[in-house]
């Protein structure tokens, strides 16, 4: 610091002692710049050695200087100015190199270019323009004045990316910057001071030397070896310059109109203006070709299965619908993979992942046809071939079969998986249903015919087919056109009969076949996945129907809805999240959901355990169904969370019989008041049942007696029932 104050109070000296000591600092400052690249290793040293060469080319002006003076000659300009005018050129390209990071967004470029001739208005307008016009002065002059000042203008200019471009430029960032200011600085004093050049020339030359100080100082300071390739800031502020500079347009005019107003340069402001008006054009068009592009990326996503990236159901239904109605020959394949649910269970969601992302690419690799692959869900694909015949379906049939005959290699394991293909001919079909429903089918027919094959739909497999295979295509066609229905059944307190909750049970009502069991179709929509989505609808009903009641009954609705879920359901990665969506969804608390889980579907333990932990820990309450059927129901208490236990039937029904028969309906009350837990007693059908339950200590009860299973349960009635008349 002393030095620097030294150097300072020294360069005040007349004479040639300013520029002397100004020349040995800028070769100083030369040489530190050169250890500074050596010590730190900067990822771009070229461009400090540039920078070195221009302090060279500087120290040389002030050595020409201080021979000037010490000849006695003091002209202006002199060679002197030659060499200082020929660094800066040096400066700026160093300066340059070292702002270049990553390529610039274009919308970078155009912020940049506004600034840039914003302020170079103004610095025309008040700087150049009095400099040039100002016809007292030789020409010569006024160009080297105006040389310096243009000069370290670009200096600034190029400071400012290094400044910009990183989160935190650095000490070697902020020195150079003050060299370049201190240069503009400089410059403004030997050229706007011309008069009184005898005082300013010695400040001015204190200025330089800093300059050159700040400058050995970038190069030395670590933060020199910042790499350049630092992400761009972004953020509102980033408008805040480039809209200052457009705002500088009116300001100009406004002080030049209160200044002189006949002598307005209109010519530099007329062209600076429209150069920012298409500028600033420029970028609003760059805005909104960058909305278009997002919004496109966004509906892209939507018609995306994340996964896999193929297409997902809905695009394949709105297709195969254009392809029908375009009254062409669409062919529909539809493919499921055997043996997945295996893997998945035994290695793991992400090795299943894997496996279905490489599937995904073998299959949509398999065939060049103009088609779509697309991803149903889970372990199924489908392929639509708009227009083409059976046997080019069933050519590309066998080619996807054989791409995944070869191992997948999946997170370390070889894995083999096969495909069960069905497809279906579209050709004079106007219903797009039912064309899936065929492929479907075909597929369940193949499944059942011993997995890896493929199977084209033909008539009589709707007479001969397996039952599975059909109600497995059906219940994809129930699905899709709202043949399901919920009913709810109240389950009381006892001895009030008051309705505590209700079970949600699904239906379904076939137009042909009538009204089907869950107990027949619920195994078949776990064995070919549906239930996921059909669980998944049945959630949101019930959830979206106990609101309803909430707010249509108040008290007088029952507090909780219990849904039945299924081991598959339970097994499907992210079960947990869907329910939480489901419940913000539809705005039920996560208290007043109960969820029945059967002892089979927890007794593997796994990932379904955790599902259910994870339900659990949301606040949902479990239920174990069917509770004393399974092979190990006391074992599941220990790890499984459960509320509540639903005593089966069996053990209901046999309850007012004489001798041993109500004994187990006896010890499971007691282990469920001994583990704190809430025990249902299902299956109840008549009043002696419920009174002896009660006697028994069975405080909740469920059964034909309290109600069947109905679309609109009458609460009322189902309490004047429940009842326990004494
Ligand atoms: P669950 O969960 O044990 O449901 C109770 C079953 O017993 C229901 O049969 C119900 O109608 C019947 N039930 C109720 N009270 C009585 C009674 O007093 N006497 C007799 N005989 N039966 C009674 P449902 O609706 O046929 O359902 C059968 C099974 O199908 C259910 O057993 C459940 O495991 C499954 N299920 C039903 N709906 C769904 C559902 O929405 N999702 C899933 N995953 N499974 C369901
Ligand atoms: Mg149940
Ligand atoms: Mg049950």
């Amino acid at each position: 610091m002393l030095g620097i104050l030294g150097c300072v109070g020294y360069t005040m000296l007349p004479g040639a002692g300013a520029p002397l000591l100004s020349a040995s600092t800028g070769v100083l400052a030369a040489a530190l710049t050169v250890a500074g690249v050596r010590r730190n290793r900067p990822p771009d040293p070229f461009a400090w050695l540039v920078f070195a060469a221009g302090q060279v080319t500087w120290a040389s002006g002030d050595l020409v200087y201080a021979l000037n003076q010490m000849a006695g000659r003091s002209a202006f300009p002199s060679w002197a100015d030659a060499c200082y005018l020929a660094a800066y050129p040096f400066f700026a390209v160093a300066l340059f190199r070292l702002g270049r990071g990553r390529r610039p967004s274009a919308g970078r470029i155009i912020d940049a270019a506004v600034t840039f001739i914003g302020l170079g208005l103004v610095y025309w307008v008040f700087v150049v323009g009095p400099i040039a016009g100002d016809g007292t002065q030789p020409v010569a002059l006024r160009l080297v004045m105006m040389g310096y000042l243009t000069t370290s203008v670009i200096l600034i200019a190029a400071v400012g990316p290094i400044l910009t471009r990183t989160r935190h430029s650095g000490p070697s960032g902020w020195l150079l910057a003050a060299g370049c200011v201190a240069t503009l600085l400089g410059n403004l004093v030997t050229s706007l001071a011309p008069a009184s050049m005898t005082w300013a020339l010695p400040w001015a030359y204190a200025i330089f030397v800093l300059t050159y100080l700040c400058w050995a100082g970038a190069a030395l300071h670590p933060s020199s070896a910042a790499p350049h390739d630092a992400p761009e800031r972004t953020g509102p502020h980033r408008l805040i310059l480039p809209a200052t500079a457009t705002m500088l347009v009116p300001a100009i005019l406004f002080l030049e109109a209160g200044r002189d107003p006949d002598h307005i340069d209109t010519i530099a402001v007329g062209v600076g203006s429209t150069l920012l008006v298409i500028l600033v054009m420029a970028r609003l068009a760059g805005f909104v070709s960058q909305v278009q592009r997002q919004s496109r990326q966004l509906e892209d996503l939507a018609l995306r299965d994340t996964l896999t990236f193929l297409p997902n159901r809905r695009v394949f239904e709105e297709r195969t619908a254009e392809a029908v109605t375009a009254g062409v020959r669409p062919q529909v394949a539809v493919l499921d993979l055997n043996g997945f649910k295996d893997v998945n269970d035994r290695l793991g969601h992400a090795v299943g992942d894997q496996l279905l992302s490489v599937v995904a690419r073998r299959l949509a690799g398999s065939f060049d046809e103009n088609g779509l692959v697309a991803r149903l869900g889970g372990d199924e694909f489908a392929v639509l071939l708009p227009d083409a015949s059976p046997e080019v379906m069933a050519g590309i049939a066998e080619r996807m079969t054989a791409a995944l005959r070869r191992p997948i290699e999946a997170d370390g394991h070889e894995l083999l998986v096969s495909a069960s293909i069905g497809s279906a001919d579209g050709t004079g079909l106007t219903d797009p249903v039912e064309l899936l429903r065929r492929a479907d089918l075909a597929m369940y027919a193949a499944k059942g015919a011993g997995g890896a094959r493929h199977r084209a739909y033909s008539d009589d497999l709707d007479r001969c087919a397996g039952e599975e295979a059909k109600l497995g295509a059906e219940i994809r066609t129930a699905l899709d056109t709202g043949q399901f229905q919920v009913v709810y059944q109240p389950i009381v307190s006892l001895p009030d009969g008051r309705v505590v909750s209700v079970e949600a049970l699904v239906r379904w009502r076939h137009p042909v076949r009538g009204f089907v069991s869950p107990a027949e179709f619920i195994p078949v929509a776990e064995n070919n996945g549906l239930i996921v989505e059909l669980g998944e609808w049945i959630l949101r009903t019930a959830c979206a129907q106990a609101v309803a009641w909430r707010r249509d009954l108040g008290d007088a609705a029952p507090e909780r809805m219990s849904v039945n879920v299924s081991a598959r359901q339970l097994a499907e990665p992210g079960f947990a999240g869907v329910v939480a969506e489901t419940l913000a969804w539809t705005g039920l608390g996560a208290a007043q959901l109960t969820v029945e889980v059967t002892e089979t579907a927890v007794f593997g333990g796994g990932q379904t355990v955790q599902a259910v932990k994870d339900l659990h820990e949301l606040g949902v309450k479990i239920a174990l169904d069917d509770f004393g059927t399974g092979h190990s129901s006391l074992g599941l208490l220990q790890t499984v969370p459960v509320d509540i236990l639903k005593v089966d039937k069996s053990f209901v029904d046999s309850i007012t019989m004489a001798g041993r028969h109500a004994v187990i309906a006896t010890a499971l009350i007691q282990v469920s008041n001994g583990l704190g837990l809430q025990a249902v007693a299902e299956g109840v059908e008549t009043a002696e049942q419920a009174a002896e339950l009660h006697r028994l200590g069975y405080r909740l009860a469920q059964g034909y007696h309290f109600g069947r299973p109905v679309a609109e349960p009458d609460f009322a009635a189902a309490r004047a029932r429940g009842a326990l008349t004494r």
